[in-house]
């Protein structure tokens, strides 16, 4: 019933296409966009090359030792992809570098939903004044709410606001654009104490065991200049991360999803983390970080693998500053 409402509220206002419907229907269809085929090879004849087609790396195909059939010729093997698969590729690929504009069959909230997320970051705002910065990246829902209906100037949380936030993650992400699994199922999922650390002067923690370990062998091996700029987020932060993304976005909620995971989608719940150059403030979320010496020296340490490459297919932006560690 929520999720209905929600969905029509989505829907209104915004046009999604004919076309880009069927964009989204064939993308979860396929594992990967680039789906290549192997074409049969005729006999002798070299096949002719359409304009659609690469041609990848000629196959020697050698007589057997004891065979009096004459060899064959060298030949190319075409790789074939249909020029709508290569438009689909094309189109998938710019909406990722592109990934701030607004882009055909992107989905937004109504104006009306608008005002609810404005007023619901504002209960969250509240929420993260009342519990601090460090302590809310990881705190989960159940807490949050009760620390706020006792201590909140402004108020226990109200029902709209934690129905918009409970209708969001129900959202299938996929009708965004982002492609990447849902990694939390349960919004009220919380991440035990026991578990985490938090890293001296950042404000974030991270998880005891891989995850620490990792940033503390890079930290090593880079030096002191890279620094963690984001650690273990909560159901309760990536929300009010996306929240404000998608606010920033005017309530394009594709958009917001192509620089931020959904809530439930992130990576950093479950021990990723990024990192940055000290002193470079938030240049750090750019595309500037690949430009630093200590991103340079990152990539050298052949370890440290990123998540978002710049041709990933999760429907997210390039992040050279977000360490895969899960
Ligand atoms: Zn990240």
């Amino acid at each position: 019933m929520k999720r209905r409402e929600f969905l029509e509220g989505v829907f209104a206002g915004t046009a999604v296409t004919a076309s880009s419907a069927f964009l989204w229907g064939k993308l979860n269809l396929r594992p990967a966009l680039p789906v290549a085929e192997v074409l049969p090879v005729p006999p002798v004849s070299t096949p002719p090359v359409s304009p659609g087609s690469v041609v990848v790396e000629p196959v020697v195909v050698e007589p057997a030792p004891t065979s009096v059939i004459a060899p064959e010729p060298i030949r190319p093997v075409v790789v074939h992809k249909e020029p709508q698969e290569i438009a689909e590729d094309r189109a998938y690929l710019s909406k990722i570098q592109n990934f701030d504009d607004e882009h055909l069959g992107d989905i937004h909230l109504s104006p009306e939903r608008l005002e609810l997320l404005k007023a619901t970051i504002g209960s969250l705002d509240e929420a993260q004044r009342l519990i601090g910065h460090g302590h809310f990246n990881v705190i989960g829902f159940d807490r949050m709410i009760l620390v706020v209906n006792r201590y909140s100037r402004t108020g226990p949380f109200p029902k709209a606001h934690l129905d918009l936030i409970e209708e969001l993650f129900e959202f299938n992400a996929k009708g965004y654009g982002f492609y990447g699994e849902k990694i939390v199922t349960r919004l009220t999922s919380t991440i035990p104490e026991g578990d985490i650390e938090k890293v001296p002067y950042t404000g974030h923690y991270l998880y005891k065991g891989d995850s620490k370990r990792l940033y503390k062998t890079l930290r090593r091996d880079v030096g002191e200049t890279i620094v963690l700029t984001s650690g273990i987020r909560g159901m309760v932060k990536q929300t009010h991360l996306f929240m404000a993304k998608a606010l920033q976005a005017k309530g394009n909620l594709s958009r917001a999803s192509r620089s931020l995971a959904p809530p439930g989608h992130s990576y950093h719940a479950i021990g990723d983390f990024d990192v940055g150059k000290v002193g470079y403030g938030k240049r750090n979320f750019t595309r500037d970080f690949a430009e630093t010496d200590e991103y340079k020296r990152l990539q050298d340490l052949g370890y440290v693998d990123i998540r978002y490459t710049s041709n990933n297919r999760f429907g997210v932006r390039y992040e050279p500053w977000h360490v895969k560690v899960v």
